[in-house]
């Protein structure tokens, strides 16, 4: 077995047992693997191990590693996670298949607006700031409702649920207490009337938190490629 198999194996039993602890399925924790920083030919090997869902964070490096992988198209899911400035939207709503980073009104816009009409709608999370003043990106937990009924309005867009970076903890009860918050939001707005399924929570040093308080995709990087070089 390659490392990259073996590291995809490992985190998908990690996903499982957390499930397991929590009486979930593994079934509904989906794995996106977040390939920053990563070239393309690790997403092939990586796909060659069966991974299908792939996580990136800047355009233009996304953009090239999607076009340099288009003969697998079919057979992949884009996930774009990384701040999005509005200048940039164009080529993200003409390849992704979905953006967990939405966090404002104006983005999501944007992104209907340029999503092609021969394309399937974009699957969009809105980002929560749940760590306060400590973050700078997300919309606040109290401006969630308004935007996103506003959102799950826009044509060429379908709201799937929510995402969110808390800030780095150490500890099991402290990562889920973050998580926690999201996760309310989430069923006061299922409640609210939209038709939410996706918690997009936790990362490589907090999954086990994440999966415990409900997520349905955990994004991982490290410990499915390695660690980063930070080359941006
Ligand atoms: C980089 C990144 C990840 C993956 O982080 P790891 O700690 O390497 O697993 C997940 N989500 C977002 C938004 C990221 O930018």
């Amino acid at each position: 077995m390659t490392d990259l198999a073996h590291n995809l194996e490992a985190v998908q039993q990690r996903i499982a047992a957390a499930a397991r602890n929590a009486g979930r399925d593994p079934q509904s924790v989906a794995l996106l693997a977040v390939s920053k920083t990563f070239p393309a030919q690790d997403v092939r090997a990586a796909h060659v191990a069966g991974q299908r869902a792939f996580g990136e964070n800047y355009v233009q490096e996304s953009v090239e590693k999607i076009d340099a992988l288009a003969d697998l198209r079919a057979s992949l899911e884009w996930h774009f996670i990384g701040p999005l400035q509005s200048n940039k939207t164009r080529p993200v709503a003409e390849r992704f298949d979905w953006v967990h980073s939405v966090d404002r009104l104006k983005i999501a816009q944007r992104l209907s607006e340029q999503r092609p009409a021969s394309m399937a709608p974009l699957n969009v999370c809105l980002q929560i700031n749940v760590s306060g003043e400590a973050s700078k990106s997300g919309v606040a937990p109290q401006e969630a409702a308004r935007i996103a009924h506003e959102i799950a309005a826009l044509p060429n867009l379908r709201l799937r649920g929510l995402m969110s970076i808390p800030e780095p903890e150490t500890t099991l009860e402290a990562q889920r207490a973050p998580h926690r918050v999201l996760r309310e939001l989430f069923d006061a707005l299922r409640a609210s009337g939209l038709a939410l399924d996706t918690l997009s929570m936790g990362m490589s040093a907090d999954l086990e938190a994440a999966v415990l308080e409900g997520a349905t995709i955990v994004r991982i990087g490290t410990a499915v490629f390695g660690a980063r070089a930070y080359s941006h």
